[in-house]
């Protein structure tokens, strides 16, 4: 098991291919979202890019998680193979950032700056699980979420202030309608 990407052994002996499964923890994601985490399977493939001392890494993580649904709250499994590619620059040096660092608008590519040529394979594991976690977690798209008024979840049930919900909806626009037409005819 080969468990870091050493730029080295690129250079040396040309595109090398990694597979990892690790175990991580809902606190090591940093996202509130998270309340549990199951094994993540990483695979990639690493070889050398086109600019000197550039690195690029194709792969996919798989895993799946407990996350809490933005608008109802409640837990929903979420399962996600994601696809990434990662190209790895060298850090600049502080003074010679701006002339240094040309990122070029590929916009699907993900730039990372390197300090040491050894990335383990865990850590990008862990970063790009943390990028498919979704910024506003879903239990279903159709979810209703929670009633403002009496904190029902409304996908499950329906509770009696719905229909006032609704018309003060309505009626907002309605007013917001009046003050558009007014400013027109001014
Ligand atoms: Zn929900
Ligand atoms: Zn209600």
């Amino acid at each position: 098991m080969n468990d870091v990407i050493d730029f080295e052994v690129i250079d040396e002996h040309g595109p090398q291919s990694y597979r990892g499964t690790y175990e991580m923890n809902a606190t090591e994601l940093d996202r509130p979202e998270v309340d549990g985490v199951g094994a993540v399977t990483i695979e990639v493939k690493a070889e050398k890019g086109y600019q000197p001392d550039e690195y690029v890494a194709d792969g996919a993580v798989t895993f799946t998680a407990d996350l809490t649904c933005s608008r109802c709250a409640e837990l929903y499994p979420f399962a996600n193979t994601s696809p990434f590619h990662v190209r790895f620059l060298p850090r600049p040096e502080a003074s010679r950032e701006n002339e240094e660092v040309e990122i070029t608008d590929e916009g699907e590519l993900d730039v990372e700056f390197y300090s040491e040529r050894t990335i383990p394979l865990r850590e990008l594991a862990l970063e790009q699980v943390q990028l498919s976690i979704p910024m506003k977690p879903l239990c279903d798209e159709s979810c209703l979420g929670l009633c403002p008024k009496c904190g029902a979840n409304r996908t499950r049930e329906k509770c009696s202030c719905d229909e006032s919900i609704v018309d003060e909806r309505w009626g907002a626009l309605k007013d917001l309608r009046q003050e558009l037409e007014k400013k027109k005819n001014v």
